[in-house]
């Protein structure tokens, strides 16, 4: 497909499709019918406490295992659910995945708590809050053991509006948890007026710390801060040891990371948390189980 000749005469050609263009185009039209396929999935990240080391939740991320292209990440492909407005599909999608291996675990007796990622998108969705409420009520699942990441640009944006959905979220009894904290515009004091529980310390920061004295001052700095403002802190991107180490003695409270594990599928989640010595409940008052 070429774009016409210019006037002068020389030929200019413009491909009017790339090859990604092309691929975009044709992932766009195929992710519902991947989601009824069951090739868009997901994978379950443990996150730990950093004293004890217990498992104390863990974050969902969603996976296309595309037919031709094989693995494709979500960075590629959440993006492109904004874009053609199907995010909010996918993200149920995303939900219900989670949940039902929520409620799963609960009839195990264990109440581990779960993460989703909320794309900035969804904040603006007349009807998430339904939509979140019924997929708990659906599932049997306690908001309580549903926590909801958002993005740092998500909330700044319109702040206005997302504090009104995030206030009726947070009624539902869910943690609202601030994804990739250091890379945008949000400044803590804005966090202390948003109903925002934790905040995660983006992994740019985390990867640098074992080399970086400048990264770790800036870990050492958004945990401090943010403890002072009553929020609990998670560091995502946890890679080896000293890191871990360098967290823990900083009072980060809970850890993610391919030291603590990569993300698993659901049945691997249940082998590693049966392998660890116990789970420890998310929630204040549920009775604790050990393994
Ligand atoms: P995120 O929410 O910040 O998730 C953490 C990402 O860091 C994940 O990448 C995870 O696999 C990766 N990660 C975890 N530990 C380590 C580590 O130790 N080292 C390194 N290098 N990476 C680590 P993933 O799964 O590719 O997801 C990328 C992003 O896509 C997520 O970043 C999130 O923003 C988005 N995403 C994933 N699933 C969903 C979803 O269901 N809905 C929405 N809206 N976004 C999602
Ligand atoms: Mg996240
Ligand atoms: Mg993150
Ligand atoms: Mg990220």
């Amino acid at each position: 497909l070429l774009a016409g000749a210019g006037k002068s005469g020389v030929a200019s050609y413009h491909p009017v499709l790339d090859q990604q263009s092309l691929r975009r185009l044709q992932l766009g039209t195929e992710l519902e019918q991947a989601m009824a396929d069951g090739d868009i999935s997901v994978v379950f990240q443990p996150i730990i406490d950093a004293r004890t080391s217990d498992i104390v939740s863990v974050e969902t991320l969603v996976r296309w295992a595309h037919p031709r292209y094989g693995a494709i990440a979500p960075d590629e492909f959440i993006h492109l659910a904004e874009q053609i407005g199907r995010i909010g599909p996918l993200t149920d999608h995303v939900l219900d995945l989670a949940l039902a291996r929520c409620r799963r675990w609960l009839d195990q007796d264990i109440a581990l708590s779960v993460a989703v990622n909320l794309s900035a998108r969804c904040l603006t969705e007349p009807d998430l809050v339904d939509r979140v409420r019924r997929a708990l009520r659906r599932h049997g699942v306690p908001g309580e053991l549903l926590t909801l990441e958002l993005t740092e640009g998500s909330v700044v944006d319109d702040s206005v509006r997302s504090s009104t959905v995030l206030a009726d979220l947070h009624a539902l009894g869910m943690r609202l948890s601030m994804d990739d904290f250091g890379t945008g515009y949000s400044s803590l004091s804005q966090l202390r007026q948003l109903p925002i529980d934790e905040v995660k310390i983006d992994k740019s920061f985390v990867l640098g710390m074992s080399t970086s004295q400048g990264e770790s001052f800036i870990a050492r700095s958004i945990i401090e801060l943010a403890h002072n403002l009553g929020l609990r802190v998670v560091a995502e991107g946890v890679e080896d040891e000293l890191t871990r180490n360098l967290l823990a003695e900083m009072g980060c409270d809970k850890l993610q990371g391919f030291l603590v594990s990569r993300p698993l599928p659901d049945q691997r989640l249940e082998s590693w948390i049966l392998a660890r010595t116990g789970v420890r409940s998310a929630v204040a008052g549920t009775p604790h189980r050990r393994l």
